[in-house]
């Protein structure tokens, strides 16, 4: 790593910690700036809502290069540029690929399981060299980011706990993103709360009462007209993943409800997700 390449990734982390975010917004959004280098001098960089509220600093930063050439250059980013966007909005990784760009540093990966590694890949397949952040750097990040990254606090792990607001953000996506399972809330009434899934991907582990209590998640009934149950303090749920053979088993442990008193609208649960293994015929054959 030249001082070079390092004295840019230093300037995109001090100018991230200005970022701007939109007004109202109930998860926290990251700071993230952009620095954009070709031939050894900066053609431009912006934070985060530098030229707009909530505007991303990829996009900031290539209007503030004012239509100049951009193919070859060097991008450093402190943060994974987005995969993904709703339309008419395009995802920074399409607007860098569209502009020629050469290389990209990135600080942090997206730490949302729907986007974490995309926007690499993305890149990775137009042909754009990438590299990483030194640690030092990155862990200034993650500090600045503390309470972004802390939305996917259980990403990677296979134990362990969530708290949120599950009228305004009613998904929350377990286990590392090979495995991740989405779960979902809404609220019910006097302080139940409606849990869900797809068809055939949700159980009630029904007087079960800890994790450890139960031996084998895909045991229970997932009946394939049910798409959600109703639970409150100390149920279990069990949600079926995507993948086969992965399950996440969730206890909620205390759910709280404006309409029956309480200061907010939350839901504290604590998992483990579970790989069964299933034996197939020629593993009993084997035996
Ligand atoms: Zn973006």
């Amino acid at each position: 790593m030249t001082d070079e390449h390092y004295k840019w990734m230093r300037k995109a982390v001090d100018l991230a910690a200005q970022s701007i975010s939109e007004q109202g917004r109930v998860d926290p959004p990251p700071a993230v700036a952009a620095v954009i280098v070709k031939n050894g001098t900066e053609v431009a960089s912006a934070f985060r809502g530098q030229c707009a509220a909530g505007n991303h600093a990829e996009k900031c930063a290539i209007e503030s290069a004012g239509g100049k050439d951009l193919v070859g250059a060097v991008v450093y980013t402190t943060l994974e540029p987005c995969s993904r966007r709703n339309a008419p909005k395009i995802a920074c990784a399409q607007r860098l690929i569209d502009q020629g760009v050469g290389t990209v540093y990135i600080g942090l990966y997206d730490p949302n399981p729907k986007i974490f590694r995309e926007g690499w890949k993305m890149l990775r397949d137009a042909g754009i060299s990438l590299r990483d952040f030194p640690t030092d750097l990155r862990n200034e990040l993650r500090e600045m980011n503390a309470a972004f990254l802390s939305q996917y606090r259980s990403n990677g792990n296979a134990i362990g706990s969530a708290t949120f607001d599950y009228v305004h953000s009613p998904i929350f996506t377990i286990g590392e993103p090979s495995v991740a399972i989405d779960t979902k809330w809404s609220h019910g009434a006097s302080g139940v709360i409606h849990a869900y899934a797809e068809a055939g991907h949700i159980a009630l582990a029904r007087y079960a009462e800890s994790l450890d209590e139960i031996d084998d998640p895909s045991a229970m009934d997932f009946n394939l007209d049910k798409q959600s149950v109703t639970a409150n303090d100390g149920n279990i749920i069990i949600f079926r993943g995507p993948r086969e053979n992965v399950y996440a088993i969730v206890k909620v442990e205390q759910v709280l409800s404006l309409d029956r008193g309480d200061d907010r609208n939350e839901v504290t649960f604590t998992y483990e997700i579970r790989t069964i293994n299933v034996k197939g015929p020629l593993d009993e054959f084997l035996e």
